[in-house]
Formats: C-alpha cells, sequence, structure tokens
C-alpha cells in the first residue's frame, strides 16, 4: 500500500516524501482512512509503530480542509493531549514537518519551561495544540485557552497518563471540550480504568491494534 492509496491531499504527500517515508506502517494503514471520515478511534500501540503520523496526517488533512475565515484568528480546532514534554515536542516538531505544505499553526504547551513565552504563542493563536495536562490546566485556569472550538481530541498514552497521575486534570480538560467532536485514544495496555474511560469517551469507535 501506498500513501496516495490512504486518499492523502497533495501537500501532505509532498511532505512525506520529503522526509523519505516511503510506506504507511501497519497502524497507519489501518487508522488514517477511518479517522479522514471522522470516525472515533481506540488504538492499541506502542511508540515507534508509526503511531504519531496515525493520527497527525489525517488531523492535518481533515483540518486544512476546512475553509478559512479570512482576517479571523486562527481558532484552536484539534488537542492532542499527551503525558510528558518529549513527546509533545517530538509530536509538534513531526506535525510541522508533516503540515510544511499547509498553512496550519501547531503549538505545544508543556511544563518545565517559562510560561511566558506559550502566552504570546496563545495570543498569536494556534490550529493545533500539543499539550501535557498540568500546563494546559495551569493556563485554562487564568482563562488564556479557548479550547470551545476544539473538533478533534486526541490522548495519546493514555496509560501513562493514567500511571503519572493526569487523569483529574485530563477529565477537567475533556469537560471544557464540545461534546460533539471527534476522539482518538492511544494506549498500550487496557487497565479496567482505560477500558471506562474508552466507553464514556469514544462513540462507536475503530479499533486498531499493532
Ligand atoms: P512513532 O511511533 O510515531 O514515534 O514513530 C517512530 C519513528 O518512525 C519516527 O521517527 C517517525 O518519524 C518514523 N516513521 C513513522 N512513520 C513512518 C513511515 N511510514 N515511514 C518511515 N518512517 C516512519
Amino acid at each position: 500500500m501506498t500513501f496516495e492509496d490512504l486518499k492523502l491531499i497533495p501537500p501532505i504527500l509532498k511532505a512525506l516524501s520529503k522526509e523519505n517515508y516511503t510506506a504507511p506502517t501497519p497502524i497507519q494503514e489501518q487508522a488514517i482512512p477511518p479517522v479522514l471520515e471522522g470516525r472515533d478511534l481506540f488504538g492499541c500501540a506502542q511508540t515507534g509503530t508509526g503511531k504519531t503520523a496515525a493520527f497527525s496526517l489525517p488531523i492535518i488533512q481533515r483540518l486544512s480542509q476546512q475553509q478559512a475565515v479570512n482576517g479571523s484568528k486562527r481558532r484552536i480546532r484539534s488537542l492532542i493531549l499527551t503525558p510528558t514534554r518529549e513527546l509533545a515536542l517530538q509530536i509538534s516538531d513531526n506535525m510541522k514537518a508533516y503540515g510544511q505544505f499547509t498553512n496550519l499553526r501547531n503549538i505545544a504547551i508543556v511544563g518545565g519551561v517559562s510560561q511566558k513565552e506559550q502566552e504570546r504563542w496563545l495570543e498569536q493563536g494556534a490550529d493545533i495544540v500539543i499539550a501535557t495536562p498540568g500546563r494546559l490546566i495551569d493556563l485554562m485556569n487564568q482563562n488564556l485557552v479557548d479550547l470551545r472550538h476544539v473538533q478533534i481530541l486526541v490522548l495519546d498514552e493514555a496509560d501513562r497518563m493514567l500511571d503519572m497521575g493526569f487523569i483529574n486534570d485530563m477529565k477537567k480538560i475533556i469537560a471544557k471540550l464540545p461534546t460533539s467532536r471527534q476522539t482518538l485514544f492511544f494506549s498500550a495496555t487496557m487497565p479496567p480504568e482505560i477500558s471506562k474511560l474508552v466507553q464514556t469517551l469514544l462513540k462507536d469507535p475503530v479499533k486498531v491494534e499493532i
């Protein structure tokens, strides 16, 4: 199978070829078509499988196909929650590469660095926010983040977020999102608390296991 077979648009195909991605990985083959159709997804996959592109490519495609509202500030249309700063920065870098021929802007909102610069980025506007839960909650509590226009939520490494004690932060964040949205949920393991979350958050999900 090729990336063309997955019905990705030319600006994304161009970026993939520039990054020397020749063929999709199994999780990309399975996840990209349903996510492009707007389906919810549960992915049981580890890092290293190509999981990041599996959710990033269809998100970039869906958002870049929406008409830009002329002159108005970018709204956060996709939120990606991830357990660690390193992962968030990696996803942000990957998405910048995949979206380099689109006009989407993504920012990483993570702890351990000054908040001031992130406040400025939020003020300038972003289409996609990749965040660790703690820092995002801090900014939300100061009314500096508007999540009312989020259409696609990704919970990446949900089991690790749980292990790291982020469950209440995750719930608080999700409560601020529109209920009518697409949700993509990734977890390498399936403890009871994760099954419960999957049941409450996902609507008729496609399941992908690698
Ligand atoms: P991930 O599992 O998302 O952390 O990806 C693992 C590594 O594989 C990253 O360095 C990606 O850049 C790379 N990668 C992902 N998908 C592909 C692909 N289809 N072809 C070549 N490399 C890929």
